[in-house]
């Protein structure tokens, strides 16, 4: 017999890669397939260190800004976050062999906002500042065209020049809870704004929470892993505790869990984000069988087939 203590971990589903970061990692390799390393990537491919290192071993060259890719052939591929209009304009005058991997749900917002400008309106964008999602975004109209806001306590601080001339979108992994407010109060202050039919929180965002938020109130746990830079993981870490689980970690990988904080729980709850891949959820599922005699559920609130074709300069070998 076991002389571990027993832990049921309660695997929440789905969770981890979705659509978008699966065709930009997929991008990648596919490049390095076709044209060989060295294969230019601006900023993170998706924010996970763990995806990036082992692009990295394989000959992908991460740069934080288009002019430290040198002049040449080799491809340069635009990430999952999006790009401001200004870094394809920039590509194409230097004659770059540019990709985009920007997720189409991304470029979706960003279509959203370019019609709302055209038809005259000042755009809202709610999301989190300095996150490259945002920063694409804002970069898709002139300066001045877009205002961000993160907060209810922004929504309050608006003064617009035209307050029935207004239009939101928002960034693709924020709290669905948390955004409801926020469109809640634009919608209270100025009646007349447009937005799309409930926002712009994408499909993997959404149901990731969701799971989280079935879990995390029976078990003693929740651990989220994914990447510190990942918004959508940090949502749900945040997620989880306002559900009440009373101790919440988000980490990378197993070594990177303080098991002093796990001591004496009977249950844990287990989820990843969307740019986490699912062999670091196996290997941290592996440490806890180390240390305690476990057994593995999963939770499944919602079923995802969502799939995106890959860039078009990448598809017609990739069908081989
Ligand atoms: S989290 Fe959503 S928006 Fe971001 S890459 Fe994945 S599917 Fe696309």
């Amino acid at each position: 017999m076991s002389s571990k203590p027993p832990l049921d971990i309660l695997l929440c589903a789905p969770r981890g890669f979705c659509a978008g970061v699966v065709r930009a990692v997929d991008a990648v390799e596919r490049a390095l397939a076709l044209y060989g390393p060295p294969v230019y990537v601006r900023h993170e491919i998706v924010h996970n260190k763990y995806v990036v290192e082992d692009l990295r071993r394989k000959g992908a060259v991460f740069v934080r800004e288009l002019d430290e890719v040198p002049d040449g052939v080799a491809p340069v591929i635009f990430s999952a976050h999006g790009v401001p209009k200004s870094v394809p304009a920039a590509a194409a005058e230097r004659g770059l062999f540019a990709i985009d991997a920007t997720c189409p749900l991304v470029t979706k917002v960003h279509r959203e906002a370019q019609i709302h400008h055209k038809r005259g309106r000042h755009v809202i964008l709610i999301g989190h500042a300095r996150h490259p999602e945002v920063e694409g975004t804002l970069g898709q109209l002139p300066p001045g065209a877009i205002t961000l806001i993160e907060s209810l306590a922004d929504v309050e601080r608006l003064v617009p020049a035209d307050p029935d001339n207004l239009a939101y979108v928002t960034q693709t992994t924020l709290s669905v809870d948390d955004t409801r407010e926020i469109v809640d109060a634009l919608r209270a202050r100025f009646p007349a704004i447009v937005g799309p039919h409930k926002e712009d929180i994408c499909y993997a965002t959404t149901n990731r929470q969701e799971a989280v938020k079935r879990v995390a109130p029976i078990v003693d746990a929740l651990l989220v892993v994914g990447s510190p830079n990942s918004s959508n993981s940090q949502r749900l870490r945040e997620v989880a505790e306002r559900a009440g689980c009373p101790a919440t970690a988000l980490v990378l990988r197993a070594q990177d869990i303080d098991w002093s904080r796990f001591g004496n729980i009977r249950r844990l709850g287990l989820t990843a984000g969307a740019s986490a891949p699912e062999t670091l959820v196996e290997e941290i599922i592996d440490g806890f069988a180390e240390r305690y005699a476990v057994t593995v559920e999963t939770v499944s609130t919602a079923t995802e087939n969502v799939f995106f074709p890959l860039p078009r300069e990448l598809r017609g070998e990739a069908a081989e």
